[in-house]
C-alpha cells in the first residue's frame, strides 16, 4: 500500500485547467480564452522575429558557456530591465538607489518580493485589487503576508470604482503594502487614467503605503513601452520607495523561458545595496540562481538599438491586433443583440 494513499486529488488550476480541457476537445472550432497567451491569426503561438535573431546570435557566439549565473542573475539584464520600466532618465537609476534581481518571470518576482517583505518589512498586510489575477492571493499568502483586498472594479459602469478604491486605501493601516497592476489590469482590462494615478500616488504617499507594482504587460495595453510605464515612473520619480515585478512572458513572448525581474526602489544607494544582500538570502535557498537563456535573449535585444527598435515594432503589432480583435468581438456581439 502506498504511503501516499491518503492524498486526495487536487482540483485543476482554474485557468490552466481550461488548457487541459481545450487540449482534450476535438472540435475544429475550439478557441482557448483561458491562459493569456498571444495567438496569431491562425491561432498559433508566436515567436517574435527579433527573439529568433537574438537566439541565433547567442547560438553562434562560441564564447558563451553554460556556467551558473550569480544569485541575482545576469547583470546586463537587470540594469536594462530597470531602465525599461523606469525610463533611461529615471532619477532613481541615476541616484543608484535601486536594486534589480532576475527572477522566474512575473510570478517568481512577486514571490521573491513577497518573501523579502514578510521577512524585513514592518507591515505584513498586502492589499490586492478586487478582482485580480487569481495567483496573487496564493503567492503572497505563501510568502508569509496577510492578503486583503481593495475595491477596484464596478460592474455597474464596467469601469473603475475609483471612490471605493480611494476609500479602501485611505482606511488601510499606515504602511500597508498595496499591489497595483502597472497597466492592462488582469482580469478587467480597466486601468486608472493618469489623473487618477496621480491621486492614487498622493494618497499612497500621504498614508505611507508601500506600492508593489505588478508589470506583466508593459507595451501590451497601448502598444507603447513608455506609455504603459507611466504609472510606475510617477511613483519612482517622487523620491519614495516601491517594488516592481516585471515579466517578459507577454511583451517578448518568452512565456516558457520564465524571465522576469524584481526591482526595489529605495531611498538611497546604501539601503538599496543592503536590500540586495538580503534578496540573495531569499533566493539562494529557493532556487539558487535563475536560468541563463531567457535573460540572455532579453539582454541581447535591450542592449542593441536595432534589435530594440525591431522589438517595439513587433510588440506594437501584437498590441494593435489584440485591440482590433476586441473591437471586432464587441461589434459582432452588438450586431447580434
Ligand atoms: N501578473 C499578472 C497580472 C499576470 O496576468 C500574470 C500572467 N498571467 C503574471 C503576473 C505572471 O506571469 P509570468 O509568471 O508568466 O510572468
Amino acid at each position: 500500500n502506498s504511503v501516499f494513499a491518503h492524498v486526495v486529488r487536487a482540483p485543476e488550476d482554474p485557468i490552466l485547467g481550461v488548457t487541459v480541457a481545450y487540449n482534450k476537445d476535438q472540435s475544429p472550432l475550439k478557441l482557448n480564452l483561458g491562459v493569456g497567451a498571444y495567438r496569431t491569426e491562425e491561432g498559433k503561438p508566436l515567436v517574435l522575429n527579433v527573439v529568433r535573431k537574438a537566439e541565433q546570435l547567442l547560438v553562434n557566439d562560441m564564447s558563451r558557456v553554460k556556467e551558473y549565473l550569480p544569485i541575482v542573475g545576469l547583470a546586463d539584464f537587470n540594469k536594462l530591465s530597470a531602465r525599461l520600466i523606469l525610463g533611461a532618465d529615471s532619477p532613481a537609476i541615476q541616484e543608484n538607489r535601486i536594486t534589480t534581481v532576475q527572477c522566474l518571470s512575473g510570478t517568481g518576482s512577486l514571490r521573491v518580493g513577497g518573501e523579502f517583505l514578510a521577512k524585513h518589512y514592518h507591515e505584513r498586510t498586502i492589499y490586492i485589487p478586487q478582482p485580480t489575477w487569481g495567483n496573487h492571493t496564493k503567492v503572497f499568502t505563501l510568502a508569509g503576508l496577510t492578503v486583503k483586498s481593495y475595491r477596484y472594479y464596478d460592474p455597474a459602469t464596467r469601469g473603475l470604482n475609483f471612490q471605493g478604491l480611494l476609500e479602501d486605501l485611505r482606511s488601510a493601516p499606515a504602511g500597508a503594502i498595496v499591489l497595483l497592476h502597472a497597466c492592462a489590469h488582469n482580469p478587467t482590462g480597466v486601468d486608472p487614467t493618469l489623473e487618477q494615478w496621480e491621486q492614487i500616488r498622493q494618497l499612497v504617499r500621504s498614508r505611507e503605503l508601500l506600492p508593489f507594482f505588478d508589470s506583466a504587460y508593459q507595451g501590451f495595453a497601448s502598444g507603447s513601452l513608455d506609455g504603459d510605464a507611466q504609472s510606475v515612473r510617477r511613483f519612482a520619480a517622487d523620491g519614495g520607495e516601491c517594488l516592481i515585478a516585471q515579466s517578459y512572458a507577454k511583451n517578448m513572448g518568452l512565456y516558457g523561458e520564465r524571465v522576469g525581474a524584481l526591482s526595489i526602489v529605495c531611498k538611497n544607494a546604501d539601503v538599496a545595496s543592503k536590500v540586495e544582500s538580503q534578496l540573495k538570502l531569499v533566493i539562494r535557498p529557493m532556487y539558487s540562481n535563475p536560468p541563463i537563456h531567457g535573460a540572455s535573449i532579453v539582454a541581447t535585444i535591450l542592449k542593441d538599438r536595432d534589435l530594440f527598435n525591431e522589438w517595439t515594432i513587433e510588440l506594437k503589432e501584437m498590441a494593435d491586433r489584440i485591440i482590433s480583435m476586441r473591437l471586432q468581438l464587441f461589434e459582432s456581439l452588438h450586431a447580434k443583440d
